[in-house]
């Protein structure tokens, strides 16, 4: 659709309104000139026919042969301005005029009143004084009064039609703020307009949209955080529980053996262990957290440094009878990398492999460099991630089976601190949701 600005949909209601102004005096002129022709006719004296019966009758019978009023006279003036015949005159016969008062009566009060015709042959005139046109001045302000009206009924129909491209939208947008100001966002403003308004509306309703998916995010971070304390609580609570169920039975036990001692101290030590790495852990994703700082990092050989974290698994690898695939080329590529944080990520992954896959498996890990881009390929062919874990498995505490992942000393932080650590050496993780054999992480840097 063209849009329209609201300046020229108001240049051209001033223009209609202007032609609407000008055809109404138009009218109203034409209307009038009408009408006032029609009353003369009806006021129209044969002169002539007049002047005829005057001859032929007298001036009387001539008068009143014409459409004569009760106002009006005639007067036969002979050349000395002497009233020498006359009907219905207020003056009478042998009344002699001045010229000047004859020519200050004739050119008096209203042009239409006196009318002076010679009779024909003589030096006689008649003086035919006429009521003017009845009410004049009446016609005159019906005709002001049909101007004014007309001009309101088109102005009053004219600013309705105009107007609902203008004050309709308006009244939409008006109606759309308030729903948005007591927080219904669901509500969308529609209306078609080709102006300005078109614009605020749009963006009206995508500040609505955003608003609404800002407060849902909001929503369900407060939900995490919620979840969090809940799980945090959950996990510190068992090793604690332990902890402190097995040193009473040491300290009020009697007559234990020495492998009851040595087993409960075995239990205490593990939980204990298990609760300082969770803290640890939470510990170390608060501060990626909270804080954005940029990790201190120094240009280093990412191959080289995967090759050595490589070598330090190969004998467990061997133990536990897994498969391993090393892909990484025999080059020098270097990149700035915080070496303590970035080896720590990648041990993530691995031990995550071997703790959740026990033995017998692959393990692949492929390094490639294609334009600038440096892709990381951890994948193992061990019993995967399902499918509906895959958005929220980088979350913390998002574990696939807790009970299990508790007996082996899981967290469900691994997978978080690790995005941490790959966002903030500027690059990305995923877990290839195509990869069906296992788990494959992808790293971009
Ligand atoms: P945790 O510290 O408990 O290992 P992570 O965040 O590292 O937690 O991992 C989250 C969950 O993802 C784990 O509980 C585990 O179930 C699953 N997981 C991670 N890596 C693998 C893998 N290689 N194979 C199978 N499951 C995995």
């Amino acid at each position: 659709m063209k849009s329209q600005k609201i300046s020229t949909q108001f240049f051209i209601n001033y223009l209609i309104i202007f032609f609407l102004i000008l055809t109404l005096v138009v009218t109203t002129f034409l209307l009038h000139n009408a009408y006032t022709s029609v009353l003369q006719n009806d006021f129209f004296i044969d002169i002539d026919k007049l002047i005829e019966d005057y001859s032929v009758y007298d001036l009387k019978t001539a008068a009143k042969n014409q459409n004569f009023t009760s106002e009006d006279y005639i007067e036969v003036i002979n050349e000395d301005y002497e009233i020498i015949d006359t009907y219905n005159s207020p003056k009478n016969v042998g009344f002699t005029y001045t010229h000047k008062k004859l020519n200050s009566q004739i050119y008096s009060d209203d042009y239409y009143e006196y009318y002076v015709f010679y009779i024909d042959g003589t030096d006689n005139f008649t003086l035919l004084h006429m009521s003017p046109i009845n009410s004049y001045t009446e016609v005159i302000l019906l005709f002001i009064v049909f101007f004014i009206v007309l001009f309101f009924v088109s102005l009053i129909v004219y600013a309705k039609v105009s107007s609902q491209k203008i004050v309709i939208p308006i009244k939409k947008l008006v109606n759309g703020i308030e729903k948005i100001s007591i927080g219904d966002y669901n509500s969308k403003i529609e209306f078609n307009a080709t102006n300005e308004l078109d614009i605020l509306k749009n963006s009206i309703n995508e500040m609505s949209n955003k608003i609404k998916s800002e407060i849902n995010l909001r929503q369900k971070s407060e939900d995490n955080r919620k979840k969090l304390i809940l799980n945090i609580s959950h996990d510190v609570k068992t090793p604690l529980t332990n902890i402190i169920g097995y040193s009473q039975t040491l300290l009020k036990g009697k007559n234990l053996s020495l492998d009851d001692v040595k087993s409960s101290i075995k239990i205490i030590n593990t939980n204990g262990l298990l609760a300082n790495k969770l803290i640890n852990e939470l510990f170390e994703l608060s501060k990626f957290e909270m804080n954005n700082e940029i990790l201190p990092i120094k240009s280093t050989d990412i191959c080289e440094l995967l090759r050595r974290k490589l070598i330090q698994y190969i004998s467990e690898f061997e133990d536990k009878n897994i498969n391993y695939n090393f892909n990484i080329p025999n080059e020098n590529i270097s990149l700035n990398l915080n070496v303590i944080q970035f080896e720590r990520s990648i041990d993530n992954l691995i031990q995550n492999s071997i703790k959740y896959n026990g033995s017998n498996f692959d393990i692949n890990i492929t390094l490639k460099k294609a334009m600038d881009v440096i892709t990381i390929i951890i994948e193992d062919t061990g019993i995967g991630i399902p499918k509906e874990y895959h958005n929220t498995i980088f979350e913390p505490m998002v574990r696939v089976e807790s009970s299990r992942n508790r007996t082996l000393g899981g967290t469900g932080l691994g997978l978080s601190i690790t995005k941490h650590i790959i966002q903030r050496h500027g690059g990305t993780i995923t877990l290839d949701p195509n990869y069906l054999d296992g788990c494959r992480f992808i790293i971009t840097l």
